[in-house]
């Protein structure tokens, strides 16, 4: 076990915020990440729409989006599926249950993960564990009725503390490890059950740091720290809801009866309604001849445009989108009007027909990367690509419909009740932090999906095709 070995630590904190990390950082409440910051860097990066647990995963262990992936919802709803036979395995998912297990198995077989291309790969809590074995899953033992207890007590911090206590006890067993991948969920469940700035969620942040430093001190003794990346990011920000609004009941007062999770057995349903993170809906419609996604005319014949102006009057939708006529065409409109997001090749472009509901003007630029820079600042970071990835998978709604902060879309089912939310285009969703020991590297806009290539390349391993860029 040489101490010039390479090895990678790789800290998931789910929904943290940037901002909140930097607040943090300046009161002084997060020593550990303070010096790392200090010795290496901290900067934004962008995840994927939707922005929600789960999908949000696949960009950095996997390279590529959730559309590419065929996973565009923590729920998904497959129409062609459905409509082949209702009681079908492959017609709906919600990955919140009993049906987590068959994330592993809906992925495609040839796309790798990091677990599969690193060596000795350890994981802990995070779902997506194919080809991991229950030696090499520290969360596993004892995971579902920690998780369950955590749920319904509302008292989610005992499974970050194992959770620590489980990657020290592998450190010590004097076992060693190419790639150590740990989440730590609480920060996501505190900010979606009390506040993104109430006093659990900010001390679920130290319980992160205080890892991190005991981790730290472990391996600088070891010598292992020396050759040691350290990576730390988030699948998504949060923000506080006040205001639930829910998608599903209204298709059903609108005439359109929906099926959606819990409620998937409702008789002759006429439309398929998902929600991810609270923030993020897809809405199939089935009340039409076929088993394709609708393009923008047939959507319309389907759907109605009177419906379609009383969704878009509603405060809690921020805008919609769904595929135009042609491919690599799609709108995004809200209650003012629509603009047209085109990808051709390798030509990005967003133009205002008769609204600007991204506010972003008018955008023609080559490349994904030119794409992701001329939307970095704006209110909705990298809308063009996302937009663009989510439609190649079918399972991605007919109408898919973003939150405006403040709102969400589910309310009837939800227990306990969420007062925050995520999964929706805007910046607050979208930004995340990535710190990680290293000065010098690219210095370009990042996403999620660039840590895939970069610790392959740390690791001097073979890249594999993937949608980001390393950083190294
Ligand atoms: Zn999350």
């Amino acid at each position: 076990m040489s101490t010039d070995k390479k090895r990678v630590l790789f800290y998931l904190l789910d929904g943290a915020r940037p901002d909140m990390l930097t607040e943090l950082i300046a009161q002084g409440k997060l020593p550990h990440l303070q010096q790392l910051v200090e010795e290496g860097t901290f900067q934004i990066a962008t995840t994927c729409f939707p922005s929600t647990t789960g999908p949000a995963y696949l960009p950095f262990l996997t390279g590529q989006f959730p559309g590419t992936m065929n996973i565009p919802g923590i729920r998904w709803f497959d129409k062609q599926e459905f409509k082949r036979t209702r009681w079908n395995k492959m017609a709906m998912r919600s990955y919140c249950g009993l049906e987590a297990g068959w994330f592993n198995t809906d992925m495609p077989a040839d796309k790798a993960t990091l677990f599969d291309l690193l060596g000795e790969s350890y994981n802990l809590y995070n779902m997506i564990t194919r080809n991991i074995p229950d030696t090499h899953d520290l969360g596993k033992k004892g995971k579902n009725w920690l998780y369950t207890r955590a749920h319904f007590l509302k008292r989610h911090h005992p499974v970050d503390i194992q959770g620590h206590e489980r990657i020290m006890g592998l450190l010590k067993s004097g076992k060693d490890f190419d790639f150590l991948f740990a989440v730590f969920p609480s920060v996501d469940w505190d900010s979606h059950y009390h506040h993104i700035r109430d006093h659990r969620t900010i001390a679920a942040y130290q319980i992160a740091d205080n890892s991190i430093g005991e981790v730290r001190d472990y391996l600088e003794k070891k010598g292992w720290w020396k050759n040691m990346l350290f990576m730390l990011t988030s699948d998504h920000g949060l923000t506080p809801s006040h205001t639930h609004f829910d998608l599903g009941d209204w298709m059903t007062k609108q005439g359109m009866k929906s099926v959606g999770y819990p409620i998937i057995w409702r008789q002759n349903p006429k439309s398929a309604v998902m929600i991810s993170g609270n923030s993020f809906g897809s809405v199939h419609l089935l009340n039409h001849d076929g088993d394709h996604v609708l393009q923008e005319k047939e959507l319309v014949d389907h759907f109605s445009k009177e419906r379609m102006d009383e969704l878009l009057k509603k405060k809690a939708v921020d805008f919609i989108t769904y595929r135009g006529n042609r491919e690599g065409e799609y709108y995004v409109q809200n209650h003012q009007g629509k603009a047209l997001i085109s990808q051709h090749q390798e030509t990005y472009a967003y133009r205002p027909i008769d609204a600007d509901p991204l506010f972003l003007q008018n955008i023609t630029v080559k490349g994904h990367r030119g794409a992701l820079e001329s939307t970095f600042n704006s209110l909705y970071p990298d809308a063009l690509v996302q937009i663009s990835q989510l439609f190649k998978s079918r399972r991605a709604g007919d109408i898919v419909v973003s939150a405006r902060n403040g709102y969400d879309l589910r309310d009837f089912w939800e227990y306990p009740e969420h007062k925050g939310s995520h999964g929706s285009l805007t910046k607050e969703h979208i930004h995340v932090p990535l710190i990680y020991n290293q000065k010098g590297w690219a210095e370009h806009a990042a996403r999620t999906a660039d840590i895939f290539p970069t610790i392959l390349k740390w690791m001097d391993k073979p890249v594999p095709v993937n949608e980001g860029n390393a950083l190294n």
